[in-house]
């Protein structure tokens, strides 16, 4: 079999590159070793944030918040999102500061955010009770995607529109390389020849390096949420309420309210030290640790103490030391590109990432810089510090300059 480019990983970044680069022209194969969007993308709260640390991954979050919110126009199938909103909410000094830090610093990067009172905040969200003391900031851009899985279907829609080929059930056991350039890749049952392979892997990402002899520094980290039985008091255009002193988000979902939380000490768990067969699935999953930490905002969410769940899920993040997403061409194995690094927002990102990259990869338009991103700039890092680093990032998700 012979194509242009080769994705390994059929999660919503490697879906979403493939299919940008087919909108380019190139003739694309995709394969996955278990089910398109069956690990991490399937398990995605769906949220959009477009508050971000830094500029870079701000014009990302936006870029991608206005690439679902237009779906069907560039990739000619239907993605429905629901625009509600959200507030970011503070409770203590210290992260009342570092969310004002964060309002200026986004209004200077053209992102719609303001500082809202109490009324407000009560109003917009009928599940949030405001202790009146806290600072509300309103995001009107951000929205979320009810069921992760149709971001996932519609990706898979529009590549099958646009001709990528898609394989599942289909691990690559090889990156073929001649005098260190890609060629290809092999699975089980056949050889790709391929000028550009990327590696999409998601928390299996490292290991799919190594088969180029790649060293790719991202550790993968445990995220869990709940979903609360239906509630009648829940309105379904509420907003998304993260807050953020807790670590914590909140949205609406299927009647009840999603709830999800970033650990202070969270589980790393690398798939290269389990067994071959490990999936998703096999992520051990805590719902009594969540439940206490939903501890944090029962007096502003009455709802989530004690609340009846009705789904309990989770997966592995692949962290990087520096929280930034892996976006770009391995140096020093031509061909090889790499789609990961999600940090916790490789779900939403995916719609511009995936466009960047393939900018990058078929090198055909004016390519937004990628050097922030380059998979290339950790140098040598211990097994021990690129997992501290990791587990760092995750748990000041929402307060990286703490
Ligand atoms: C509970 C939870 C909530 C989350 N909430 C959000 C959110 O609200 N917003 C957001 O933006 N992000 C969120 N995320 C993060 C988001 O899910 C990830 O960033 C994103 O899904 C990563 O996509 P991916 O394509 O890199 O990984 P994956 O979806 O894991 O895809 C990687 C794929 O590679 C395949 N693969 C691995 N090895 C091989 C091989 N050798 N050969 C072939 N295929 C292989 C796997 O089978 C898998 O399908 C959440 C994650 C979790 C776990």
């Amino acid at each position: 079999m012979e194509t242009d480019m080769a994705v390994i990983g059929a999660g919503a970044l490697g879906l979403s590159t493939a299919l940008h680069c087919a909108l380019r022209g190139r003739s694309v194969v995709v394969v996955d070793r278990a089910a398109a969007g069956s690990q991490a993308s399937g398990r995605a709260a769906g949220l959009f944030k477009s508050v971000q640390a830094d500029q870079a991954r701000t014009l990302l979050a936006r870029r991608s918040i206005e690439r679902a919110a237009r779906f069907e126009e560039w990739a000619g199938v239907p993605l429905a999102v629901r625009r509600t909103g959200s507030f970011l909410v503070a409770r203590s000094a210290k992260h009342k500061a570092f969310l004002r830090a964060e309002l200026a610093q986004s209004r200077q990067w053209g992102v719609d955010v303001r500082e809202a009172g109490t009324a407000e905040l009560a109003e917009r969200a009928s599940y949030y009770q405001p202790s009146g003391s806290e600072l509300a900031i309103w995001c009107p851009e951000d929205m979320y995607i009810e069921e992760p899985g149709s971001l996932i279907q519609a990706y898979r829609s529009a590549c099958r529109l646009h001709g990528v080929e898609i394989l599942e059930s289909e691990p690559a056991t090889a990156v073929l390389t001649s005098r260190r350039r890609v060629t290809g890749l092999e699975t089980a049952s056949r050889r790709i020849a391929a000028g550009i392979v990327v590696d999409a892997a998601g928390a299996w990402a490292r290991q799919v390096g190594e088969l180029a002899q790649a060293r790719i520094a991202v550790a993968p980290v445990r995220h869990q949420l709940f979903i609360t039985e239906p509630s009648g008091s829940i309105k379904a255009a509420d907003p998304i309420i993260r807050v953020i002193d807790a670590a914590t988000y909140l949205r609406p979902a299927r009647g009840g309210l999603m709830f999800g939380v970033f650990e202070a000490d969270p589980m790393a768990l690398d798939p290269r030290h389990q067994p071959a067969s490990f999936t998703t699935d096999d992520v051990p999953l805590d719902l009594g640790q969540l439940q206490k930490l939903a501890g944090q905002v029962t007096a502003e969410v009455p709802l989530v103490d004690g609340a009846q769940v009705a789904e309990h899920r989770g997966g592995l993040f692949t962290m990087s030391p520096d929280g930034r997403f892996l976006a770009g061409p391995v140096s020093d194995v031509p061909g090889l590109w790499v789609a990961s690094g999600c940090n916790g927002s490789g779900f939403s990102s995916s719609l511009a990432i995936g466009e960047l990259l393939a900018a990058g990869i078929t090198g055909d338009a004016a390519p937004p810089s990628l050097a922030g991103f380059s998979p290339d700039r950790f140098g040598p890092l211990t097994e021990e510090a690129l997992v501290e680093s990791g587990t760092w990032q995750y748990a000041h998700y929402y307060d990286p300059a703490d």
